[in-house]
């Protein structure tokens, strides 16, 4: 990927996030969303990174975490679905695993996964 193709995506990735919307005009009645992953990626010596992200009301509804292999291509790891149907169903936590769908000359088809832990808060008027 040339530099300007790096900016294009970046740009198009920043798009994607406003469009989005707000946590709090997706999902009113949730205070807070925190999501705990370990991303794991398949090599001859398996590396194991652990991340954690806030989500606040006023972040952005935008759950679609990056694979951190840089030749992986339309990879990441998309969480939406599985937050969405979590507050519908007003549960607090869910656990589970991802396996990256991105595709990359020199990568192999399961080049990386994440297992993962989110937790959601909710504001105390909503049932
Ligand atoms: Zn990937």
């Amino acid at each position: 990927m040339n530099r300007q193709d790096y900016f294009a995506k970046k740009e198009l990735n920043k798009q994607t996030r406003v469009d989005a919307g707000l946590v709090s005009d997706r999902f009113p009645g949730v205070s807070g969303i925190v999501i705990q992953m370990i991303y794991y990626r398949k090599l001859a010596n398996p590396v194991h990174m652990i991340r954690t992200i806030n989500f606040f009301p006023t972040s952005y509804a935008y759950f679609n975490m990056e694979c951190m292999m840089k030749e992986c291509v339309d990879g990441g790891f998309d969480l939406a679905q599985v937050i969405s149907s979590l507050i519908k169903k007003h549960k607090k936590l869910v656990k589970g695993k991802m396996v990256c769908k991105g595709e990359g000359e020199s990568l192999a088809s399961h080049h990386a996964s994440i297992s993962y832990e989110i937790n959601i808060q909710y504001s105390k008027q909503s049932k």
